[in-house]
């Protein structure tokens, strides 16, 4: 792996040249807001920023009246088709991902195999909208229940996963009937621009309106106003519970429909048992996989007092040689924060963590200050801490995992789920009745919980989310789609006579 971290020029045209292949035109990458990359913290392209979200909405809302008419089996074949395009411009989309997200090359690629992924489910999904039929209570009747298009969904998402989350919503919201107006987070703009321009291309070639896809690039301010607006039928919205707390009220005030995907606080709990091998595999990727920034990353291990040492004693030494530097480098496993907030927070933290009586056994230091003065790499810390204080209660977005020792394993699931934040959790156990506990009602109060394998790298075929300060919404694969669908009860009457409900009498 190379210590050298390519310049703004070289990291520009690589940028330039994906987003043209992806059917980006060289106009929107000429505009007046910067966009920095975490890799050298230098800008690799300009964008400008909507003023309003209101003309995506209309021309988001006309296309719904043609899209909904569409059968779902069609709308299907339109996302079958944005599958093979971005099969073919898999590396164009993942190089954009990189160089605006700091992900290394295989995690890059592997974010749109997930796009891939949901589009197969979806495609799939366009000939199994199924509603129920239900006995009625009077001869004669029949009960249905029938799955329409909602209308216009808003998306804002976060910057960690440019585009996945995105296309999960999308894929879904699309084979649903519904249209997407795309926020994408400020920091990843050029993604957001190319994955779009390929999915227009997709409803262009199949003869469908292309305004059922729409994106608005802008800060908060601009999600604000999609949160707002009264034409957005459901809004789903990724990123910090900060800014959920502000959103979910909003829209519940008037009365639409949210799906909120927040922080996470995840823990794995390592038990007596566990095969510490994996463990420490599954640990790793988990917590500096991604530089530590996945909603799913592991922040805290929960470990058994008679393991500590020697677990703790075998991560320092992986911790030590994790190749940090450049994330498009072949090798390198930790790419670079998204910048100098984040870089300010893993500091902060760490001091707190200290100051709360926690000791750091490895990592922390920042890297290639030299190479990159602009950008901010870490190595990966391990901090041993006496107890679960405010520091580790907090998700601090960046790579720091937090050790925890318990004596019995009722206080380890008790610990997992003393924080506010319920979305991935993992036990490492070899005892099936500590497995099962940990999985049942009196368990992980999680939304993700997982036996024998890591709190992230879900894949799409079951629903993602979680509970408490994560927010509550469920996107992605199992029956996610409901949200995105509006349902009708229907009571049909062939019986020529007119019985009521409940034996009511209502004779006149
Ligand atoms: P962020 O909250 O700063 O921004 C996320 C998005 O919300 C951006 O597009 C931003 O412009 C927009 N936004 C901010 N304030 C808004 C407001 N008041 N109204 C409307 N939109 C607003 O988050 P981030 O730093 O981009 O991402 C990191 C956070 O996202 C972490 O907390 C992480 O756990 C979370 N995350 C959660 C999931 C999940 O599925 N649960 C997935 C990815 C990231």
């Amino acid at each position: 792996m190379s210590s050298l971290i390519p310049g703004s020029e070289a990291l520009s045209l690589r940028a330039r040249t994906a987003a043209e292949r992806c059917g980006v035109h060289g106009e929107s990458l000429a505009g007046s807001h910067p966009v920095l990359s975490p890799v050298n913290g230098l800008p690799i392209g300009a964008v400008d920023w909507a003023t309003s979200v209101d003309d995506s909405l209309e021309r988001a809302q006309a296309a719904f009246l043609i899209w909904r008419k569409v059968p779902a089996p069609a709308r299907g074949a339109v996302i079958k088709r944005f599958g093979e395009l971005l099969t073919e411009f898999q590396a164009d989309l993942g190089t954009l991902v990189s160089l605006e997200a700091g992900k290394i090359t295989s995690e890059a690629l592997g974010e749109v195999q997930e796009m891939i992924d949901i589009c197969d489910f979806a495609v799939g999904l366009s000939r199994q909208l199924y509603g129920r039929t239900m006995v009625s209570e009077r001869p004669g009747h029949r009960l249905a229940e029938t799955w329409h298009p909602l209308g216009v969904v808003g998306v804002i998402s976060a910057f960690n996963f440019p585009v996945a989350v995105w296309s999960w919503n999308t894929a879904l919201a699309l084979v649903c009937g519904d249209p997407v107006v795309w926020k994408p987070s400020e920091k990843t703009p050029l993604t957001a621009l190319a994955a779009d321009a390929l999915l227009r291309r997709a409803l262009r070639e199949s003869g469908h309106p292309e305004d059922v896809s729409q994106v608005v690039l802008g800060d908060g301010a601009l999600g604000a106003e999609l949160v707002n607006h009264p034409g957005v039928k459901l809004l789903s919205a990724t990123g910090s519970t900060r800014m959920g707390r502000q959103v979910g009220p909003q829209v519940a005030q008037r009365f639409g429909r949210s799906l909120l995907e927040l922080g996470g606080n995840n823990a794995a709990v390592v038990a007596p048992s566990a095969d510490l091998d994996l463990a420490v595999r599954g640990i790793v990727f988990s917590a500096a996989g991604t530089a530590g920034q996945r909603c799913t990353t592991l922040r805290r291990a929960i470990v058994h007092r008679s393991i500590a040492d020697e677990l703790a004693g075998r991560l320092e030494e992986v911790y030590r040689r994790l190749p940090v530097g450049d994330p498009t480098a072949e090798g390198t496993l930790v790419g670079p924060l998204i910048d100098a907030s984040a870089h300010t927070s893993l500091i902060g933290a760490l001091k707190q963590a200290v100051e709360e009586g926690g000791s750091v056994v490895a990592g922390g230091d920042r890297e290639l200050e030299t190479a990159a003065p602009e950008a901010f790499y870490h190595r990966p810390a391990l901090v041993r801490m006496p107890g679960q204080s405010p520091i580790v209660q907090a998700e601090t977005f960046a790579p720091i995992l937090y050790l925890l020792t318990y004596d019995d394993f009722a206080e380890a699931i008790a610990l997992n789920n003393a924080v506010a934040q319920g979305l991935s959790s993992a036990v490492f156990t070899r005892d099936q009745a500590e497995a099962e506990l940990f999985l049942s009602a009196e368990g992980s109060d999680c939304g993700i919980v997982n036996v024998n394998i890591g709190t992230s790298g879900a894949e799409i075929g079951g629903a993602f989310g979680g509970e408490k300060e994560t927010g509550g919404g469920r996107e992605s694969g199992s029956d996610a789609w409901r949200a995105y669908m509006r349902r009708a009860t229907n009571t049909v009457n062939y019986s020529g006579e007119l019985p009521l409900a409940q034996g009511v009498d209502f004779t006149v």
